[in-house]
C-alpha cells in the first residue's frame, strides 16, 4: 500500500507511531462537533481518522502525491473530506479557509524543514482560525515563548505573539516517531485573540518592520531598518527619534510594544503610500 512506502526525508516525514501521543494531540485540539478542520501534512493518517470522523468538514493538504492519493481513496465515501494534493506553501490558504464562514481548527504535525514558513502563513490567516494545535521542533516552539533580548526571540515570537495566546501542551520525544528525528518536539496550542495584543497600525507595515529589525542580528536597529523597502520613503533617523527608541540598540531587544510604536509611526509616515511598499512573508 502506498502509505507504507519508505518515509521521505526531503518531506520531513517523521510519522507519529505512539498511540498515547496521538490521543493527547487529539485531546488538545478540542475538535467541536461539526467544526471545520484543516490538517496540514496528514502523512499516514495518524491523526486523520479521528478528524474525519468528528469534523463537520475536513481539508487535508498533503504534498506527497502517493499519500494524497491514498487519502483520497480512504475517504472517497466521506463527502466531508477534501484532499488537496499540493505544497502548503503554494496554496492560497485564505481562499481555502473562505469555503465556510465558520472559523477553522488547524491540526498539524508539521514537517520541520518548513515549519517556520508555515507559521508565517497561518499568521497571515489568523482571523479565519478558531484554534491551532501544532507539533513543532522543540527549538522552534521555544522561540515562540522567548522573551526579548535572548537568542531564541525572533520574528515568529513577535508576529505570532501579536494575535495568539500560545500554550505549551507537552514535549514529544524522538521515539514516538518513525523514523525517529534527532531532536525533541513540542505540541503547542494557539488560541487566536479577539484583539491584537498591541495596536500596530497597518499589519503589513508591522510585518515589514519586525522582519527588517531581525534581518541582521549583529547590526544596530537603525542599520537593519535602513535595509527595508519602506526606508526608501522615510528617514529612519527621524522615525526612531519620533518613537524615542535608540537606533544603536539591536532589533532583538525590542518588546512587542516597541515594535508596535515603530509600526504605527512607519504607517503614519508612509501615509497614503503604504500600499505601494513591497512586503514579503519569508523568514
Ligand atoms: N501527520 C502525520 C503524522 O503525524 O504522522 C505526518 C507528519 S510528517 C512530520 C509531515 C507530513 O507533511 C508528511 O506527510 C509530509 O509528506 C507532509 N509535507 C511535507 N512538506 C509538505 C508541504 N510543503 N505541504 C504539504 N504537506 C507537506
Amino acid at each position: 500500500m502506498s502509505s507504507n512506502r519508505r518515509p521521505l526525508k526531503s518531506l520531513g516525514q517523521n510519522f507519529l507511531v505512539d498511540g498515547n501521543v496521538i490521543t493527547r494531540i487529539i485531546q488538545a485540539a478540542e475538535i467541536q462537533p461539526g467544526q471545520a478542520v484543516l490538517e496540514i501534512g496528514p502523512g499516514r493518517g495518524a491523526l486523520t481518522g479521528y478528524l474525519a470522523e468528528h469534523a463537520g468538514q475536513l481539508v487535508l493538504i498533503e504534498f506527497d502525491h502517493a499519500l494524497a492519493a491514498w487519502h483520497s481513496a480512504q475517504h472517497k465515501d466521506n463527502q466531508r473530506v477534501t484532499v488537496i494534493d499540493a505544497d502548503v506553501l503554494k496554496v492560497d490558504l485564505a481562499d481555502i479557509l473562505s469555503e465556510t464562514p465558520q472559523k477553522w481548527n488547524v491540526v498539524a504535525n508539521l514537517p520541520y524543514n518548513i515549519s517556520t514558513e508555515v507559521l508565517f502563513r497561518l499568521y497571515g490567516v489568523h482571523d479565519r482560525l478558531a484554534r491551532m494545535t501544532l507539533m513543532l521542533q522543540k527549538e522552534v516552539g521555544d522561540r515562540l515563548a522567548a522573551p526579548p533580548d535572548c537568542s531564541a526571540y525572533g520574528v515568529t515570537t513577535v508576529l505570532l505573539g501579536l494575535w495568539f495566546d500560545i500554550r505549551r501542551v507537552f514535549v514529544v520525544h524522538p521515539g514516538s516517531f518513525h523514523p525517529s528525528p534527532k531532536v525533541d518536539s513540542v505540541v503547542l496550542n494557539f488560541i487566536p485573540r479577539s484583539e491584537a495584543r498591541a495596536d500596530v497600525g497597518d499589519e503589513d507595515v508591522f510585518r515589514a518592520v519586525v522582519k527588517s529589525a531581525f534581518s541582521m542580528r549583529r547590526k544596530t536597529l537603525i542599520n537593519c531598518l535602513k535595509s527595508a523597502e519602506f526606508a526608501k520613503q522615510i528617514d529612519c533617523g527621524e522615525l526612531l527619534e519620533a518613537c524615542a527608541i535608540d537606533g544603536r540598540r539591536r532589533g532583538e531587544t525590542l518588546s512587542l510594544e516597541e515594535f508596535a510604536v515603530l509600526s504605527r509611526w512607519v504607517t503614519e509616515m508612509l501615509g497614503t503610500q503604504t500600499k505601494a511598499v513591497a512586503f514579503s512573508t519569508g523568514s
